[in-house]
C-alpha cells in the first residue's frame, strides 16, 4: 500500500461525537503490573477504557490491578508476555482481539535498566535493555498499527484510527553516564516514534512519547528512598518534588484522548523541569 495515500479521511472534532475521554476504547498497557504502567492502566480504566494488563512475571500484581479496575466497574484482562519476544507479542495481541474485538490505544511502557560502567558493560546487558526498551516497543507498535490500519476510524469512538504512546524518558535527550544502554534505547525510542508517526499519520494514527523525569517507582528506588538521595535528586528538579506515577497517568489519558487529536510525533516531557538545564539556574 502506498504510504502517502490517505485511506482514512480526516474526522475533525466537530464531526466526531466522542469527547468522552476514553469510553468505548480498548487499551493495552505493557508492564502494567508495577509503577508507571500500573498507574496508567488505572487512569485509562477510570476514563472508561477496557484495559489489557500486560506483565512478565508478577502475575499476582497484575491480577491486583485487574481486581482494582473491576471493583470500580471497569473491564480488564491480565496477559502475560515478554514484549521482546515476537511470538509472545503476537499472542498478546491475538488475546486482546479475541477478548475485546480490537485495540484503540497502545501504551508501550515496559522497560528496564541494567546499569554498568561502559567498559564493564557486557553484551548481554546491552542487548537485554535494547531488546526490551526498543525492540519491545517496535514489536508492539507494529502489531497495533496492523490492527489500526485494517480497522480504520470509528468516529463514534475516536477521531483517530489508533493511538500509540511510548513511555520514553528524559534520557532520550539527557546523556546518562553509567546507563549508556538505557539512554541509547530511549534515544532510539524518540526517533522510532517520530518516524512511525510520519509514516502512519495519513491513516489517522497518532504516535507520541511521554518522557518522564524522576518518578517514584521501583526502577529508581535508590534515587528517592533515603533523605540524602531525595535531597540530591531535588538539585536536578526545578519544581522541587519527585514525580508520582499518577502524574504520568493523567498525561497518558490526555495523550490518548481526542483532546490531543492534533498532536502527532511529539515527545511530551513530564519532568518537573528536569530538562531545563537546572545547573544554569544560577550563573552559567
Ligand atoms: P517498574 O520497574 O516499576 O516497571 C517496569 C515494568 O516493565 C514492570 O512491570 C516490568 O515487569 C515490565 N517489564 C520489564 N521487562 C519486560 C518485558 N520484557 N516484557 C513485559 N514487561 C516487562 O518501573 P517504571 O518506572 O514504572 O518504568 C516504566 C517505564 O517508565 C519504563 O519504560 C521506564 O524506562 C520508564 N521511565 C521511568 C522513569 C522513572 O523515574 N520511574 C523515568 C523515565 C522513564
Amino acid at each position: 500500500m502506498n504510504s502517502v495515500s490517505e485511506p482514512n479521511p480526516p474526522v475533525t472534532m466537530p464531526q466526531c461525537k466522542s469527547l468522552h475521554r476514553l469510553s468505548g476504547q480498548i487499551a493495552l498497557v505493557t508492564g502494567a503490573n508495577s509503577g508507571i504502567g500500573r498507574a496508567v492502566a488505572l487512569s485509562l480504566a477510570r476514563e472508561g477504557a477496557a484495559v489489557g494488563i500486560n506483565y512478565l512475571g508478577g502475575r499476582d500484581a497484575a491480577m491486583a490491578v485487574v481486581d482494582e479496575i473491576t471493583q470500580f466497574g471497569g473491564q480488564a484482562l491480565a496477559i502475560g508476555a515478554d514484549v521482546s519476544d515476537e511470538r509472545q507479542v503476537e499472542g498478546m495481541f491475538s488475546q486482546m482481539l479475541k477478548t475485546f474485538g480490537t485495540v484503540d490505544i497502545l501504551i508501550n511502557n515496559a522497560g528496564l535498566q541494567q546499569d554498568a560502567a561502559f567498559d564493564q558493560m557486557s553484551l548481554a546487558q546491552w542487548q537485554r535493555v535494547i531488546d526490551v526498551n526498543l525492540t519491545g516497543q517496535f514489536l508492539c507498535a507494529r502489531a497495533a498499527i496492523r490492527e489500526f490500519k485494517q480497522r480504520g476510524v470509528r468516529p463514534d469512538i475516536s477521531c483517530a484510527a489508533g493511538k500509540i504512546i511510548g513511555i520514553s524518558s528524559v534520557h532520550e535527550v539527557i546523556p546518562w553516564a553509567g546507563h549508556v544502554n538505557y539512554a541509547a534505547s530511549k534515544g532510539g525510542v524518540m526517533m522510532m516514534t517520530k518516524s512511525i508517526a510520519q509514516e502512519v499519520a495519513p491513516y489517522r494514527i497518532r504516535v507520541n512519547s511521554i518522557c518522564p523525569g524522576a518518578i517514584r517507582t521501583p526502577i529508581n528506588r535508590a534515587a528517592w528512598e533515603t533523605e540524602a538521595a531525595y535531597d540530591q535528586l531535588m538539585t536536578l528538579i526545578p519544581y522541587r518534588r519527585i514525580g508520582e506515577p499518577e502524574d504520568i497517568g493523567r498525561a497518558a489519558v490526555w495523550m490518548a484522548s481526542d483532546e490531543s487529536d492534533y498532536i502527532n510525533g511529539i515527545s511530551l516531557f513530564v519532568d518537573g523541569g528536569m530538562t531545563l538545564y537546572p545547573g544554569f539556574a544560577e550563573g552559567g
